[in-house]
């Protein structure tokens, strides 16, 4: 794997820009490969081996992916949107899993990291950046079941909604009053069609 300040330019420059997400994204995802026991995991064979649960949809989602390869498209990148500044990293050779969360406590400690900085921003930025992962981050190994609907490959399952027709992949079918039914069927959702 690269520094971690080569990473972190290549990480902001996809991103868009550099900011405290990108220092904490970057250092998640270094420690969260070091920790499963890989070091190339954006390439083969390594990147048949990771998936990744990220819990928020922030800045630190970007870098993660752009350090770990990981990709919602690949099916390696798992969004649980749980508003949490965490991400767990799952071996799926070894089974091995590691949960990251960004520690609370890291935001007021960046004063004392980097006094001398002003701007609340860049002082962030600059106080993660010399912070250790112990400062930054709570760390627990823990077990992820990833289900055969959720692994990357070939789609396996399909059902079709009983509503309305409609092919829903990967086991993402609900069953309600006996019925097959997509989700939108089954629970409403975040559309509404325009009437004309
Ligand atoms: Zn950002
Ligand atoms: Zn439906």
């Amino acid at each position: 794997m690269k520094d971690f300040e080569t990473l972190l330019a290549q990480s902001a420059q996809a991103h868009g820009h550099l900011c405290p997400g990108q220092v904490i994204g970057v250092k998640m995802a270094m420690e969260g490969c070091r920790l499963i026991g890989l070091d190339e995991p954006s390439t083969l064979p390594q990147i048949k081996k990771l998936i990744v649960y990220v819990e928020m949809d922030r800045c630190a989602t970007d870098a993660i992916s752009h350090v770990t390869g990981v990709k919602l498209g690949r099916r390696s990148l798992k969004f649980i949107d749980n508003g949490i500044m965490a991400a767990t990293f799952v071996n799926l050779e070894t089974g091995k899993a590691f949960r990251i969360v960004s520690k609370e406590s890291s935001r007021e400690d960046a004063m004392q990291f980097a006094p001398q900085i002003s701007d609340k921003r860049l002082r962030q930025l600059e106080a993660y950046k010399r912070m250790t992962t112990d400062d930054l981050f709570s760390i627990q190994e823990v077990i992820v079941d990833v289900p055969a609907c959720d692994m990357p490959g070939p789609t396996r399952f399909k059902a079709v909604c009983e509503q309305c027709g409609q092919v829903v992949r990967d086991k993402k079918e609900v069953y309600k009053n006996n019925q097959t039914l997509c989700k939108p069927c089954a629970f409403g959702s975040y559309y509404q069609p325009v009437k004309h």
